[in-house]
């Protein structure tokens, strides 16, 4: 009889340490979705300033006025990044090479809005300029969202990644301040 409330016992722990492990991994591949869709969010948000600094006819403020909203939300997005994800990304041998793309993408996209900084938002070469820029970014964005970040779980596991996934969101509060 005792042997057999052993064994119940032992079944039982058995199948609650499971049950956790399982539970555990699930929250694990979660963190690293929720990196994912905060991501896609931000990327969201930035094509829509955009497409809103495109429509035809706005007047000079308007449009500065967008470029700036623009610009605080692709810039702290851009740092963070650099910061955490790629940063972390770079020590790895496997995902170093895509990191150090995504960060020259970054540079060059930079280099743009630096040279539209410098320019009048009436200038017809300052929305030649930003068309630019909205390609860069869209393709940087596609890529990140798709292979980047599969390549990135992959390789930094769902411990690492919920840690750059908190580092990144505190990062991207710190550089929008
Ligand atoms: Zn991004």
């Amino acid at each position: 009889m005792r042997r057999i409330a052993v064994l119940v016992i032992a079944i039982a722990l058995l199948m609650s340490g499971a049950a956790w492990a399982q539970q555990s991994g699930q929250k694990s591949g979660q963190d690293g979705q929720q990196f994912l869709q905060a991501l896609k969010q931000d990327h969201e948000k930035v094509m829509q300033d955009f497409k809103q600094l495109e429509q035809p006819g706005l007047s000079k403020e308007k449009k500065e006025q967008l470029w700036s909203q623009l610009k605080k939300d692709l810039e702290p997005h851009m740092k963070a990044e650099e910061e955490t994800l790629y940063k972390t990304m770079e020590d790895k041998q496997s995902v170093k090479q895509a990191a150090l793309r995504a960060e020259a993408e970054h540079q060059a996209a930079q280099t743009v809005m630096e040279k539209l900084d410098g320019m009048d938002v009436t200038d017809p070469r300052w929305d030649a300029n930003l068309y630019v820029l909205s390609e860069q970014i869209k393709h940087h964005a596609k890529e990140e969202e798709g292979k980047f970040m599969q390549k990135a779980q992959q390789a930094l596991g769902p411990n690492e990644m919920q840690k750059v996934y908190s580092d990144f969101q505190q990062e991207k509060q710190e550089q929008a301040k």
